[in-house]
């Protein structure tokens, strides 16, 4: 019996052993110094006059534990991840960052084969739309929805807005479409023939350390940069209010951290979820630098509510007048 014991305690031994070296071989150090330094171009002061505010909204929500948010996190502490569409009331138009899980999602959701379904489980909270025809935020302008990316728990409102234009990069569509379920993309989410795409391209503006960007307005309120890596057209939005100005950065990382430390997502995860690793390391020690030479720049995982605001959560609005 005791050598039975002993047996299983050797192997038991050998098998966390083998777990643990697996967690550290599939471990990805980011270098901060890959990282650029500098703006292509002086930027100056990224003040505006432009009364913009921003409320973020909570569609769904789910618990993690921090390592796998991002390399180097405890696996002891949960933390709290939401899919949350970001609404922007600017002077011109209403627009969602993202759209978070919609009111179809439990349909949509069976897109997805089971291992997926159960890895992705999520709590419903409420659908941008039902929030949005409720208490009508920001009202007399039109609707644009603005995905960071069309991953599903980006895209899932896109199909209760069909009067709204959806902006949107050929790359991205083109890969949602050809990836599917694979990569975390529901084809149910974007099929709508009434959904109303608007392609757009970037132009050659420089912005920060990106070499490309677009001003939505013409105003510099709202500057969206394509963010490399985690998907083909993934986007970030750097939002200058009369306060403040803020980085949202969608999926490049799950958490503050992971631009913070510089880290990968958990291997695990980054494996399914990302599509080119170096890339997008390279993206991240860029925003690792950037947070550096602007340390008041606040910037917002799209997932870690940690790094929300404080009061930027709906029904509150921050640094406007709503
Ligand atoms: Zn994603």
């Amino acid at each position: 019996m005791r050598k039975l014991a002993r047996a299983f305690l050797i192997a038991l031994a050998l098998l966390v052993g083998a777990g643990l070296s697996a967690l550290f071989l599939t471990r990805r150090p980011i270098d901060p110094a890959e990282g650029v330094t500098h703006p292509i171009e002086a930027s100056g002061e990224h003040g505006t006059d432009v009364e913009v505010s921003f409320s973020i909204l909570p569609t769904a929500t789910v618990t993690a534990p921090e390592a796998v948010m991002f390399e180097g996190g405890s696996w002891f502490k949960e933390r709290r991840m939401d899919h949350s569409a970001v609404l922007i009331c600017h002077p011109k138009a209403l627009i969602l960052f993202d759209t978070g899980l919609g009111r179809d999602i439990d349909n949509q959701f069976r897109e997805f084969p089971l291992f997926n379904r159960m890895a992705l489980r999520y709590e419903k909270l409420r659908a941008a739309a039902d929030v949005i025809a409720a208490d009508n935020p920001c009202p007399d302008r039109p609707l644009i929805i603005i995905p960071s990316h069309l991953h599903w728990d980006h895209a899932g409102g896109i199909e209760d807005f069909p009067n709204a234009e959806v902006w949107i990069q050929d790359a991205e569509l083109q890969q949602a479409r050809t990836g599917g379920t694979a990569q975390g993309f529901l084809p149910a989410q974007i099929d709508a023939e009434s959904i109303k795409w608007h392609p757009f391209t970037f132009s050659d503006q420089p912005y920060e350390q990106y070499r490309q960007s677009l001003d939505v307005f013409d105003d510099g309120s709202l500057i969206l940069v394509p963010m490399a890596g985690h998907t083909a057209g993934s986007v970030g939005l750097f939002l200058t209010t009369a306060r403040a100005r803020y980085f949202f950065t969608g999926d490049t990382t799950w958490s503050r951290e992971g631009f913070a430390k510089p880290a990968h997502k958990f291997a695990a995860a980054r494996a399914i979820v990302d599509l080119d690793p170096s890339l997008l390391e390279k993206e991240i020690a860029d925003v690792h630098q950037l947070m550096l030479r602007d340390p008041d720049l606040v910037v917002i995982p799209a997932h870690d509510a940690a790094a929300y605001p404080e009061g930027a959560f709906y029904p509150g609005w921050t640094d406007g007048q709503n």
